[in-house]
Protein backbone atom coordinates (compact mmCIF):
# COMPACT_ATOMS: atom_id res chain seq x y z
CA UNK A 1 0.00 0.00 0.00
CA UNK A 2 1.15 3.80 -0.73
CA UNK A 3 0.66 6.89 0.51
CA UNK A 4 -0.98 8.12 -2.56
CA UNK A 5 -3.30 5.70 -2.39
CA UNK A 6 -5.00 6.70 0.85
CA UNK A 7 -5.92 10.08 -0.82
CA UNK A 8 -3.12 12.08 0.67
CA UNK A 9 -2.43 15.38 -1.71
CA UNK A 10 0.41 15.79 -4.01
CA UNK A 11 2.16 18.60 -1.27
CA UNK A 12 2.38 16.13 1.60
CA UNK A 13 3.56 13.41 -0.53
CA UNK A 14 6.21 15.06 -1.28
CA UNK A 15 7.15 16.21 2.03
CA UNK A 16 6.65 12.55 2.68
CA UNK A 17 9.12 11.35 -0.01
CA UNK A 18 11.45 14.05 1.60
CA UNK A 19 11.41 12.50 4.61
CA UNK A 20 11.84 8.79 3.35
CA UNK A 21 8.69 7.54 4.39
CA UNK A 22 8.49 4.72 1.70
CA UNK A 23 5.18 3.13 3.29
CA UNK A 24 2.76 4.04 5.62
CA UNK A 25 2.83 2.29 8.95
CA UNK A 26 -0.10 -0.39 9.67
CA UNK A 27 -1.83 2.38 12.17
CA UNK A 28 -1.31 4.95 8.98
CA UNK A 29 -3.08 2.26 6.63
CA UNK A 30 -5.88 2.52 8.75
CA UNK A 31 -6.26 6.00 10.13
CA UNK A 32 -5.29 8.31 7.23
CA UNK A 33 -7.98 7.56 4.80
CA UNK A 34 -11.34 7.57 7.73
CA UNK A 35 -9.78 10.89 9.17
CA UNK A 36 -9.76 12.71 5.53
CA UNK A 37 -13.32 11.15 5.58
CA UNK A 38 -14.14 13.09 8.60
CA UNK A 39 -14.62 10.43 10.75
CA UNK A 40 -13.64 9.93 14.66
CA UNK A 41 -10.63 7.38 15.41
CA UNK A 42 -10.25 5.35 18.39
CA UNK A 43 -7.32 4.54 18.14
CA UNK A 44 -4.95 1.84 20.35
CA UNK A 45 -1.21 2.76 18.93
CA UNK A 46 1.54 2.67 20.87
CA UNK A 47 4.90 4.99 20.37
CA UNK A 48 6.62 4.28 18.26
CA UNK A 49 3.78 3.16 15.14
CA UNK A 50 3.66 5.73 12.99
CA UNK A 51 0.93 6.93 15.03
CA UNK A 52 1.87 11.15 14.87
CA UNK A 53 1.97 10.87 11.21
CA UNK A 54 -1.25 9.03 10.85
CA UNK A 55 -3.12 11.77 12.62
CA UNK A 56 -1.48 14.77 11.65
CA UNK A 57 -0.98 14.34 7.72
CA UNK A 58 -4.63 14.15 7.45
CA UNK A 59 -5.40 16.72 9.88
CA UNK A 60 -3.13 19.04 7.71
CA UNK A 61 -5.28 17.98 4.70
CA UNK A 62 -8.25 18.93 5.70
CA UNK A 63 -7.09 22.18 7.24
CA UNK A 64 -5.29 22.85 4.07
CA UNK A 65 -8.50 22.33 1.93
CA UNK A 66 -11.46 22.88 4.28
CA UNK A 67 -12.93 25.47 6.55
CA UNK A 68 -12.46 28.75 7.33
CA UNK A 69 -9.25 30.96 7.45
CA UNK A 70 -8.35 30.89 11.30
CA UNK A 71 -8.77 34.25 13.22
CA UNK A 72 -7.55 36.02 15.94
CA UNK A 73 -7.02 34.13 18.89
CA UNK A 74 -8.67 31.03 17.40
CA UNK A 75 -7.33 27.54 17.14
CA UNK A 76 -8.96 25.66 14.53
CA UNK A 77 -7.09 22.00 15.35
CA UNK A 78 -6.06 20.91 18.63
CA UNK A 79 -3.61 18.21 19.99
CA UNK A 80 -3.29 17.28 23.54
CA UNK A 81 -0.45 15.89 25.16
CA UNK A 82 0.66 14.37 28.70
CA UNK A 83 4.02 15.82 28.62
CA UNK A 84 6.21 18.56 27.81
CA UNK A 85 8.67 16.95 25.70
CA UNK A 86 5.85 15.45 23.81
CA UNK A 87 4.16 18.33 22.91
CA UNK A 88 7.72 19.61 21.35
CA UNK A 89 7.84 16.22 19.82
CA UNK A 90 5.28 16.51 18.09
CA UNK A 91 5.08 20.11 17.22
CA UNK A 92 8.26 18.94 15.20
CA UNK A 93 6.91 16.26 13.41
CA UNK A 94 3.99 18.84 12.12
CA UNK A 95 6.33 21.38 11.08
CA UNK A 96 8.59 18.32 9.33
CA UNK A 97 5.05 16.67 7.29
CA UNK A 98 4.11 20.64 6.82
CA UNK A 99 7.13 21.60 4.97
CA UNK A 100 6.73 24.96 3.11
CA UNK A 101 2.50 24.27 3.65
CA UNK A 102 1.02 27.47 3.99
CA UNK A 103 -0.64 26.39 8.33
CA UNK A 104 0.12 28.39 11.32
CA UNK A 105 0.93 26.36 14.16
CA UNK A 106 2.25 26.74 18.12
CA UNK A 107 2.99 24.51 20.74
CA UNK A 108 2.50 25.20 24.36
CA UNK A 109 3.13 23.64 27.62
CA UNK A 110 3.34 24.82 31.25
CA UNK A 111 7.20 25.35 33.07
CA UNK A 112 7.79 28.04 31.24
CA UNK A 113 6.91 31.84 30.85
CA UNK A 114 3.26 32.19 29.55
CA UNK A 115 3.61 35.15 27.68
CA UNK A 116 5.12 34.21 24.41
CA UNK A 117 2.54 31.74 24.02
CA UNK A 118 0.29 34.24 24.42
CA UNK A 119 1.55 36.47 21.53
CA UNK A 120 2.28 33.75 18.82
CA UNK A 121 -1.63 33.07 19.41
CA UNK A 122 -2.78 36.21 18.75
CA UNK A 123 -3.21 36.42 15.06
CA UNK A 124 -4.81 32.51 15.59
CA UNK A 125 -3.19 29.25 14.82
CA UNK A 126 -4.71 26.83 12.83
CA UNK A 127 -2.82 23.11 15.16
CA UNK A 128 -1.92 24.01 18.43
CA UNK A 129 -0.32 21.58 20.09
CA UNK A 130 -0.66 22.05 23.89
CA UNK A 131 -0.47 20.02 27.45
CA UNK A 132 -3.85 20.49 29.34
CA UNK A 133 -3.20 22.74 32.37
CA UNK A 134 -1.48 24.61 30.38
CA UNK A 135 -3.85 25.39 27.91
CA UNK A 136 -6.93 25.94 30.42
CA UNK A 137 -4.68 28.89 31.62
CA UNK A 138 -4.22 30.14 28.21
CA UNK A 139 -8.12 30.23 27.88
CA UNK A 140 -8.37 31.70 31.33
CA UNK A 141 -6.17 34.57 30.53
CA UNK A 142 -8.52 35.25 26.95
CA UNK A 143 -5.60 34.28 25.06
CA UNK A 144 -7.63 31.36 23.34
CA UNK A 145 -10.78 30.85 21.85
CA UNK A 146 -12.38 27.47 21.11
CA UNK A 147 -15.42 28.48 17.88
CA UNK A 148 -13.33 28.29 14.80
CA UNK A 149 -12.15 24.77 16.46
CA UNK A 150 -12.77 22.13 13.93
CA UNK A 151 -10.86 18.87 15.08
CA UNK A 152 -9.79 17.66 18.58
CA UNK A 153 -6.65 15.13 18.84
CA UNK A 154 -6.08 13.16 22.35
CA UNK A 155 -2.51 12.06 21.84
CA UNK A 156 -1.47 9.23 24.68
CA UNK A 157 -4.56 10.35 26.33
CA UNK A 158 -3.93 7.12 29.10
CA UNK A 159 -1.15 8.63 30.00
CA UNK A 160 -3.11 11.88 30.14
CA UNK A 161 -5.45 10.26 32.55
CA UNK A 162 -2.48 8.43 34.83
CA UNK A 163 -0.87 12.00 35.39
CA UNK A 164 -4.14 13.05 37.30
CA UNK A 165 -5.28 15.56 34.27
CA UNK A 166 -9.02 14.01 34.52
CA UNK A 167 -10.00 17.50 35.87
CA UNK A 168 -8.42 19.79 33.43
CA UNK A 169 -9.71 17.49 30.39
CA UNK A 170 -13.46 17.83 31.50
CA UNK A 171 -13.26 21.25 31.64
CA UNK A 172 -11.82 22.06 28.54
CA UNK A 173 -14.45 19.59 26.80
CA UNK A 174 -17.10 21.48 28.13
CA UNK A 175 -15.33 24.35 26.42
CA UNK A 176 -15.35 23.36 22.69
CA UNK A 177 -18.01 23.13 20.48
CA UNK A 178 -19.86 19.79 20.28
CA UNK A 179 -19.25 19.64 16.13
CA UNK A 180 -16.15 18.71 15.46
CA UNK A 181 -14.03 15.81 14.61
CA UNK A 182 -12.43 13.91 17.57
CA UNK A 183 -9.47 11.69 17.41
CA UNK A 184 -8.41 9.71 20.61
CA UNK A 185 -5.25 7.86 20.00
CA UNK A 186 -4.05 5.74 23.29
CA UNK A 187 -1.25 2.66 24.06
CA UNK A 188 -4.32 0.88 25.84
CA UNK A 189 -7.69 0.45 25.45
CA UNK A 190 -8.18 0.60 29.70
CA UNK A 191 -11.62 1.40 31.52
CA UNK A 192 -10.98 4.70 31.55
CA UNK A 193 -9.91 5.29 28.04
CA UNK A 194 -12.90 3.74 27.27
CA UNK A 195 -15.64 5.69 29.16
CA UNK A 196 -13.60 8.79 27.80
CA UNK A 197 -14.27 7.11 24.17
CA UNK A 198 -17.54 7.00 24.91
CA UNK A 199 -18.21 10.49 25.82
CA UNK A 200 -16.15 11.89 23.19
CA UNK A 201 -16.35 10.09 20.34
CA UNK A 202 -19.19 9.50 17.14
CA UNK A 203 -18.96 6.44 15.91
CA UNK A 204 -15.46 6.32 16.18
CA UNK A 205 -13.52 4.01 13.59
CA UNK A 206 -11.43 1.35 15.81
CA UNK A 207 -7.83 0.66 15.18
CA UNK A 208 -5.83 -1.90 17.56
CA UNK A 209 -2.19 -2.24 16.18
CA UNK A 210 -0.99 -3.04 19.86
CA UNK A 211 -3.55 -5.99 20.85
CA UNK A 212 -1.37 -6.83 23.46
CA UNK A 213 0.16 -4.60 26.12
CA UNK A 214 3.30 -5.84 23.98
CA UNK A 215 6.64 -3.83 23.33
CA UNK A 216 7.16 -3.61 20.00
CA UNK A 217 8.66 -6.72 18.10
CA UNK A 218 11.52 -5.36 17.15
CA UNK A 219 12.75 -4.49 20.40
CA UNK A 220 14.79 -7.71 22.24
CA UNK A 221 13.90 -7.72 25.88
CA UNK A 222 16.02 -9.37 29.01
CA UNK A 223 16.57 -8.94 32.78
CA UNK A 224 20.18 -8.72 34.67
CA UNK A 225 19.55 -10.50 37.65
CA UNK A 226 21.43 -8.22 40.07
CA UNK A 227 22.52 -6.94 43.65
CA UNK A 228 21.02 -3.19 44.49
CA UNK A 229 24.48 -1.72 45.41
CA UNK A 230 26.11 -3.20 42.12
CA UNK A 231 23.91 -1.92 39.36
CA UNK A 232 25.69 1.37 38.82
CA UNK A 233 29.07 -0.99 38.39
CA UNK A 234 26.97 -3.61 36.20
CA UNK A 235 25.66 -0.76 33.80
CA UNK A 236 29.46 1.08 33.61
CA UNK A 237 30.76 -2.78 33.20
CA UNK A 238 27.77 -2.55 30.11
CA UNK A 239 28.33 0.24 28.39
CA UNK A 240 32.11 -0.54 28.19
CA UNK A 241 32.32 -4.71 27.29
CA UNK A 242 29.39 -4.52 24.77
CA UNK A 243 30.92 -1.27 23.54
CA UNK A 244 27.37 0.57 23.69
CA UNK A 245 27.35 3.71 21.90
CA UNK A 246 24.20 5.73 23.05
CA UNK A 247 21.84 4.26 25.95
CA UNK A 248 19.12 5.69 27.49
CA UNK A 249 18.78 4.68 31.04
CA UNK A 250 15.37 4.51 33.16
CA UNK A 251 15.78 5.70 37.08
CA UNK A 252 12.81 5.76 39.57
CA UNK A 253 13.63 8.44 41.11
CA UNK A 254 14.71 12.15 40.68
CA UNK A 255 17.19 11.55 43.17
CA UNK A 256 18.42 8.40 41.64
CA UNK A 257 18.58 10.23 38.47
CA UNK A 258 21.33 12.68 40.18
CA UNK A 259 23.45 10.04 41.61
CA UNK A 260 23.34 7.79 38.98
CA UNK A 261 24.63 11.07 35.84
CA UNK A 262 27.21 12.08 39.07
CA UNK A 263 28.47 8.44 38.98
CA UNK A 264 28.67 8.16 35.01
CA UNK A 265 30.71 11.73 34.94
CA UNK A 266 32.83 10.89 37.33
CA UNK A 267 33.51 7.55 35.53
CA UNK A 268 34.56 9.61 32.53
CA UNK A 269 31.20 9.18 30.60
CA UNK A 270 29.45 12.12 28.99
CA UNK A 271 26.10 12.16 30.33
CA UNK A 272 23.20 14.23 31.81
CA UNK A 273 19.92 13.69 33.40
CA UNK A 274 16.29 14.86 32.99
CA UNK A 275 13.86 14.88 35.25
CA UNK A 276 10.89 16.89 36.95
CA UNK A 277 13.27 18.87 39.09
CA UNK A 278 14.91 20.06 36.15
CA UNK A 279 13.85 23.36 34.51
CA UNK A 280 12.60 22.92 30.94
CA UNK A 281 15.06 24.47 29.07
CA UNK A 282 17.43 21.77 30.99
CA UNK A 283 15.58 19.52 29.96
CA UNK A 284 15.23 20.17 26.34
CA UNK A 285 19.22 20.96 26.23
CA UNK A 286 19.87 17.85 27.30
CA UNK A 287 17.97 15.90 25.08
CA UNK A 288 18.95 17.75 22.48
CA UNK A 289 22.67 17.17 23.38
CA UNK A 290 21.43 13.28 23.82
CA UNK A 291 19.86 13.50 20.04
CA UNK A 292 22.86 15.24 18.68
CA UNK A 293 25.36 12.89 19.95
CA UNK A 294 27.04 14.77 21.96
CA UNK A 295 26.52 12.75 25.12
CA UNK A 296 26.77 8.87 25.82
CA UNK A 297 24.03 8.28 28.31
CA UNK A 298 20.67 10.18 29.39
CA UNK A 299 19.40 9.11 32.65
CA UNK A 300 15.76 9.96 32.42
CA UNK A 301 12.88 9.48 34.90
CA UNK A 302 9.76 8.25 33.67
CA UNK A 303 8.45 12.02 32.86
CA UNK A 304 10.32 11.51 29.82
CA UNK A 305 9.33 7.59 28.98
CA UNK A 306 6.91 9.51 26.81
CA UNK A 307 7.13 11.12 23.58
CA UNK A 308 11.13 10.99 23.28
CA UNK A 309 11.95 10.43 19.89
CA UNK A 310 15.46 9.72 19.04
CA UNK A 311 16.66 8.07 16.04
CA UNK A 312 18.18 4.69 15.92
CA UNK A 313 17.99 4.26 19.43
CA UNK A 314 19.33 0.28 19.75
CA UNK A 315 19.86 0.50 24.19
CA UNK A 316 17.62 1.17 26.49
CA UNK A 317 18.83 -0.02 30.07
CA UNK A 318 15.65 0.35 32.76
CA UNK A 319 17.95 0.61 36.12
CA UNK A 320 14.83 0.69 38.45
CA UNK A 321 11.80 -1.51 37.12
CA UNK A 322 9.24 1.45 36.96
CA UNK A 323 6.59 1.28 39.77
CA UNK A 324 3.86 1.72 37.00
CA UNK A 325 4.08 -1.19 35.04
CA UNK A 326 2.24 0.36 32.02
CA UNK A 327 5.48 2.28 32.21
CA UNK A 328 7.73 -0.44 31.15
CA UNK A 329 6.05 -0.67 27.88
CA UNK A 330 6.25 3.12 27.42
CA UNK A 331 9.89 2.82 27.92
CA UNK A 332 11.02 0.41 26.29
CA UNK A 333 9.35 1.87 23.47
CA UNK A 334 11.86 3.93 23.12
CA UNK A 335 13.84 1.62 21.19
CA UNK A 336 12.98 -0.43 18.14
CA UNK A 337 11.68 2.20 16.73
CA UNK A 338 10.49 2.40 13.08
CA UNK A 339 11.07 -1.38 12.39
CA UNK A 340 14.84 -0.87 13.81
CA UNK A 341 16.06 -3.37 16.06
CA UNK A 342 16.74 -2.15 20.02
CA UNK A 343 17.79 -3.64 23.02
CA UNK A 344 16.15 -3.18 26.29
CA UNK A 345 17.75 -4.52 29.60
CA UNK A 346 16.33 -4.53 33.02
CA UNK A 347 18.82 -4.57 35.75
CA UNK A 348 16.34 -6.14 38.41
CA UNK A 349 17.13 -6.86 41.99
CA UNK A 350 15.26 -9.08 44.54
CA UNK A 351 13.12 -6.36 46.49
CA UNK A 352 11.49 -5.50 42.74
CA UNK A 353 9.65 -8.56 42.43
CA UNK A 354 6.49 -7.05 42.73
CA UNK A 355 7.13 -4.53 40.14
CA UNK A 356 8.10 -7.83 38.04
CA UNK A 357 5.50 -9.66 38.43
CA UNK A 358 3.32 -6.73 37.17
CA UNK A 359 5.50 -5.98 34.50
CA UNK A 360 5.57 -9.75 32.99
CA UNK A 361 1.77 -9.93 33.72
CA UNK A 362 0.84 -7.05 32.09
CA UNK A 363 3.04 -8.11 28.71
CA UNK A 364 1.76 -11.40 29.11
CA UNK A 365 5.32 -12.89 28.43
CA UNK A 366 7.91 -13.97 31.56
CA UNK A 367 11.38 -11.73 30.97
CA UNK A 368 14.23 -13.79 29.26
CA UNK A 369 16.45 -13.41 32.64
CA UNK A 370 20.62 -13.52 32.47
CA UNK A 371 23.42 -13.34 35.06
CA UNK A 372 26.79 -11.30 33.89
CA UNK A 373 29.53 -12.51 34.56
CA UNK A 374 31.40 -11.14 37.93
CA UNK A 375 27.89 -9.49 38.93
CA UNK A 376 26.53 -13.10 39.92
CA UNK A 377 23.94 -11.89 42.62
CA UNK A 378 23.64 -12.63 46.02
CA UNK A 379 20.20 -12.08 46.33
CA UNK A 380 18.69 -13.93 43.89
CA UNK A 381 15.02 -13.10 42.50
CA UNK A 382 12.67 -15.96 42.99
CA UNK A 383 11.19 -17.16 39.62
CA UNK A 384 8.04 -15.81 38.50
CA UNK A 385 4.98 -18.04 36.92
CA UNK A 386 2.18 -16.00 34.96
CA UNK A 387 -1.22 -16.20 35.70
CA UNK A 388 -0.13 -16.84 39.75
CA UNK A 389 -1.18 -13.44 40.75
CA UNK A 390 0.45 -11.02 43.25
CA UNK A 391 3.08 -12.84 45.01
CA UNK A 392 4.30 -11.21 48.02
CA UNK A 393 7.64 -10.56 48.67
CA UNK A 394 8.94 -12.77 52.28
CA UNK A 395 9.54 -9.76 54.76
CA UNK A 396 13.37 -11.56 55.29
CA UNK A 397 14.46 -13.41 53.11
CA UNK A 398 16.11 -16.77 54.75
CA UNK A 399 19.71 -17.13 53.29
CA UNK A 400 18.43 -20.66 51.87
CA UNK A 401 20.73 -23.65 51.56
CA UNK A 402 18.23 -25.01 48.54
CA UNK A 403 19.48 -22.12 45.43
CA UNK A 404 22.24 -24.87 44.19
CA UNK A 405 19.42 -27.74 43.66
CA UNK A 406 16.96 -25.68 41.77
CA UNK A 407 14.73 -25.07 44.83
CA UNK A 408 13.42 -21.92 46.89
CA UNK A 409 11.12 -21.81 49.95
CA UNK A 410 9.59 -18.23 49.82
CA UNK A 411 8.58 -18.08 53.57
CA UNK A 412 4.81 -18.39 54.39
CA UNK A 413 3.82 -14.86 53.40
CA UNK A 414 1.84 -15.44 50.06
CA UNK A 415 -1.54 -14.22 49.00
CA UNK A 416 -3.81 -17.21 50.67
CA UNK A 417 -5.38 -18.31 46.98
CA UNK A 418 -1.63 -18.16 45.44
CA UNK A 419 0.54 -19.55 47.75
CA UNK A 420 2.67 -21.27 46.22
CA UNK A 421 4.65 -23.97 48.32
CA UNK A 422 7.57 -24.14 46.44
CA UNK A 423 8.97 -22.14 43.20
CA UNK A 424 11.82 -23.28 41.19
CA UNK A 425 14.59 -21.56 40.65
CA UNK A 426 15.02 -20.80 36.78
CA UNK A 427 18.34 -22.12 35.38
CA UNK A 428 19.52 -18.95 33.61
CA UNK A 429 21.42 -19.28 30.73
CA UNK A 430 25.03 -17.29 30.82
CA UNK A 431 25.67 -14.08 28.40
CA UNK A 432 29.66 -14.98 29.20
CA UNK A 433 32.39 -16.60 26.87
CA UNK A 434 32.25 -20.42 27.84
CA UNK A 435 34.50 -20.99 30.58
CA UNK A 436 35.46 -17.26 31.30
CA UNK A 437 33.74 -17.38 34.37
CA UNK A 438 32.82 -18.95 36.92
CA UNK A 439 30.43 -17.33 39.81
CA UNK A 440 31.47 -15.93 42.71
CA UNK A 441 31.48 -17.32 45.88
CA UNK A 442 28.64 -16.05 48.14
CA UNK A 443 30.69 -13.17 50.29
CA UNK A 444 32.37 -11.87 47.49
CA UNK A 445 31.74 -8.31 46.62
CA UNK A 446 30.29 -7.69 43.06
CA UNK A 447 33.19 -5.47 41.26
P1 LIG B 1 5.71 7.84 16.36
O1 LIG B 1 5.11 6.51 16.68
O2 LIG B 1 4.73 8.76 15.73
O3 LIG B 1 6.42 8.44 17.54
O4 LIG B 1 6.83 7.59 15.21
C1 LIG B 1 7.98 6.85 15.42
C2 LIG B 1 9.04 7.10 14.37
O5 LIG B 1 8.69 6.52 13.13
C3 LIG B 1 9.33 8.57 14.06
O6 LIG B 1 10.73 8.74 14.05
C4 LIG B 1 8.79 8.80 12.68
O7 LIG B 1 9.53 9.77 12.00
C5 LIG B 1 8.94 7.43 12.05
N1 LIG B 1 7.92 7.13 11.00
C6 LIG B 1 6.61 7.35 11.10
N2 LIG B 1 5.98 6.89 9.99
C7 LIG B 1 6.93 6.37 9.18
C8 LIG B 1 6.90 5.73 7.89
N3 LIG B 1 5.75 5.55 7.24
N4 LIG B 1 8.07 5.32 7.38
C9 LIG B 1 9.23 5.50 8.07
N5 LIG B 1 9.33 6.09 9.27
C10 LIG B 1 8.18 6.51 9.84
Amino acid sequence: MSFASLGLMPALLENLQRLAYQQPTAVQQQAIAPILAGKDILAAAQTGTGKTAAFTVPLLQLLLTEGEKVTSNCVRALVLVPTRELAEQVHESIRSYLGDLPLRTAVAYGGVSINPQMMSLRRGVDVLVATPGRLLDLYQQNALRFNQMQTLVLDEADRMLDLGFAEELNALFALMPRKRQTLLFSATFSGPIRTLAGHLLDQPVRIDVTPKHSAAETVKQCLLVVDKHAKTDLLLHLISSRQWGQVLVFVRTRKGAESLHKKLVAAQITADAIHGDKTQPARLRALQAFKQGRIQVLVATDVAARGLDIEQLPHVVNFDLPTVAQDYVHRIGRTGRAGLSGEAISLVSADELEALIAIEELMGINLQRFDEPDFYAEHRLPETVLGVGRIKKPKKPKKNKAVGTGQIHLGDDFAVDSKPQVVPVRQVPRLAVPGRHKPKPSNAKPR
